[in-house]
């Protein structure tokens, strides 16, 4: 059984998608293989600094209502 199109797994949806292509066509992903590891981390780095800024805003609102509430 012959493929007569290279298939690759998105690794963001695990959907199949053409090897190569720069899009996925199911979640919408950007796939550029160049800058892959560079994007993944840009992302990880933005959902961290999130994450950081609500702990921090939830730390914020704690202390506050301690304080308020003491
Ligand atoms: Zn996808």
């Amino acid at each position: 059984m012959s493929v007569a199109k290279q298939t690759t797994v998105c690794p963001y949806c695990k959907e199949q998608i053409a090897a190569g292509a720069s899009k996925c066509k199911h979640c919408q992903s950007e796939l550029n293989k160049v800058d892959s590891k560079k994007s993944r981390f840009a992302k990880y780095n933005t959902f961290r600094n999130g994450f950081l800024t609500g702990v921090l805003f939830t730390i914020v609102l704690i202390i506050l209502g301690y304080f308020t509430f003491k």
